[in-house]
């Protein structure tokens, strides 16, 4: 790896004070054990008593719920262990937050923030999921996705360097995260090798982010000031602490620069040498092995390299670039934010699923569904607590999408649950939270038994009625429909086996997960 001296074995480039530290990590065998999977009754929680200090709300013992293994890796204020869950023996990461360290309100509002974007953020493929989140007296616990395959780091510096075709395929990986961050109102703020695992040993494994510890908010045109990020990866305009969202472009394109030629590209003996590298921001293309790199490989790091942010390419407009799209499933559509594409598998469901949904999003806590709630906020522009078309329309190209006048309407209507031509706080939610929210058994059983009003085990043609009345969604015609799709034992109401059947068709990330059942 050159000159790069930072990264998992604790090189001390990282000058931040939040929770992204030099990583000394624990060797990682690329092994799992998996163990018989066993039928997981519905959840339960033991509940220790009082509301935790951090997260603020009830505390919870996650040794009730995982045996914890070895350590996988540790950083400045948590370890990660290998945990294995009790009831369906599945194998997790727990990164556990010492809550004795957080000392400042920043510290905690630091891990508060980094539950609330991995909550947001949850789902994509390349990003760590995250399974659950527990308070206790010590800790705050984040059991997530295991990542067996150990860091991009590493990999790297094990092979030197890839091909351009393989570095592609990598690096594709890294800016559709940072495309869905941008898009989700997250700006990074530390991208760099070490922050991506990979899920597998195998050659073809995905790659995961993991740490979002530095990660915040943002909406657009506001700037940012916080000295935050590793010396290598860091923009030149964070140094002069005038920031927005380009900026996790050029850590991208330094981690590019690396991919490509395994050191740096901006360099120096301590970190104020790395920082006037940065500001000169002179790119050597001359030293081996640039000249042998394509044309097409090279004006891809130049433009991501820009000094003035304005000038940088766009996450977008990075993945639409011809290097990244010679391998293959090369595509000039604009890409689907994840905000549109949930509305329009919305838009495809029956109304029970949407009644289900809304009953669940009605349930979720705040930190599940803040980002929403931020979008929300920046869509309702004259803060009248519901999203009317203009502002749909308004708001979504903001987001990075162009939408036509029809299909901007049809997920108005989509949306719309009730049908009174806007969209409050709640249905946006309802319409636009990760399928992987409502996986969850405690929060399928809890709209089941919405709407199985008499407990009977069964929704009744007559509870089916009442509920989607209460949502201005029922009609005779619309019942028949939802029995002849979900009661597939036709016996003229609903168990809760097809009502769990229902709620997870058609949602593509959902089959993946629940695999192992
Ligand atoms: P920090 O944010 O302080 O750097 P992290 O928990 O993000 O701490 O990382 C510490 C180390 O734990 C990582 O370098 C990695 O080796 C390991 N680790 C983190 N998350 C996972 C995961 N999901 N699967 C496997 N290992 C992980």
């Amino acid at each position: 790896m050159g000159n790069c001296s930072g990264g998992s074995g604790g090189g001390g480039n990282d000058f931040q004070s939040s929770s992204s530290a030099p990583n000394q990590n624990g060797r990682k065998d690329g092994k799992i054990t998996v163990l018989p999977a066993a039928a997981p009754p519905p959840p339960r929680r033991p509940v220790l008593t009082g509301a935790g200090r951090i997260l603020g709300r009830p505390m919870s013992d996650v040794h009730a719920a995982y045996i914890f293994g070895r350590e996988l890796g540790r950083g400045q204020f948590g370890v990660t262990h290998l945990v294995t869950h009790r009831e369906t023996r599945q194998s997790f990461a727990c990164k556990s937050i010492a809550t004795r360290k957080l000392l400042n309100p920043d510290d905690v509002a630091d891990v508060r923030r980094e539950v609330q974007i991995m909550h947001h953020l949850t789902g994509h493929r390349n990003i760590v999921e995250l399974k659950e989140v527990f308070e206790d007296r010590h800790n705050v616990h984040l059991v997530m996705e295991l990542c067996a395959g150990g860091e991009l780091f590493d990999r790297i510096i094990t092979k030197g360097h890839y091909s351009e075709r393989a570095a592609a395929a990598i690096f594709r990986q890294i800016v559709t995260v940072v495309h869905a961050c941008h898009s989700m109102g997250v700006m990074h703020r530390d991208l760099k090798p070490e922050n991506f695992l990979l899920l597998s040993a195998d050659d073809n494994s995905p790659l995961k982010a993991t740490d979002f510890g530095l990660s915040v908010f943002f909406k657009p045109g506001e700037v940012f000031k916080d000295l935050v990020g590793s010396a290598y990866y860091v923009a030149p305009e964070v140094l002069r602490r005038s920031y927005s969202a380009e900026a996790d472009i050029w850590s991208a394109g330094v981690i590019l620069y690396i991919l490509l030629s395994g050191v740096p590209p901006f360099w120096g003996e301590n970190e104020q040498g790395i920082f006037d590298a940065i500001l000169r921001g002179h790119l050597d293309f001359v030293s081996d092995p640039w000249p042998s790199i394509s044309g097409s490989a090279k004006d891809l790091v130049k433009k991501m390299l820009q000094a003035d942010p304005k000038d940088r390419l766009t996450a977008a407009e990075v993945l639409n670039h011809p290097w990244m799209r010679e391998d293959g499933d090369a595509s000039d559509k604009p890409l689907d934010i994840a905000v549109l594409s949930r509305m329009k598998q919305f838009r495809a469901m029956n109304k029970l699923k949407k009644v289900a949904l809304k009953v669940i999003a009605e349930n979720l806590s705040e930190e599940e569904i803040i980002g929403l709630k931020e979008m929300f906020k920046s869509m309702d522009t004259d803060n009248s607590g519901t999203i009317t078309f203009e502002e749909l329309k308004a708001g979504l190209p903001k987001l990075g999408t162009k939408l036509s006048e029809s299909e901007v309407r049809q997920l108005m209507e989509a949306a719309d649950v009730d049908g009174n031509g806007t969209i409050d706080y709640i249905e946006f939610i309802t319409a636009t939270m990760h399928m992987n929210r409502v996986e969850r058994e405690d929060h399928l059983y809890k709209a089941f038994e919405y709407f199985d009003k008499d407990k009977s085990g069964y929704i009744t043609m007559e509870e089916l009625e009442h509920a989607l009345k209460e949502y201005n969604m029922g009609d005779a015609n619309t019942i028949k429909e939802i029995l002849a799709e979900v009661d597939t034992d036709n016996d003229g109401k609903i168990n809760y086996e097809e009502f769990v059947a229902m709620m997870r068709k058609g949602n593509p990330d959902m089959a993946t997960t629940r695999r192992r059942k």
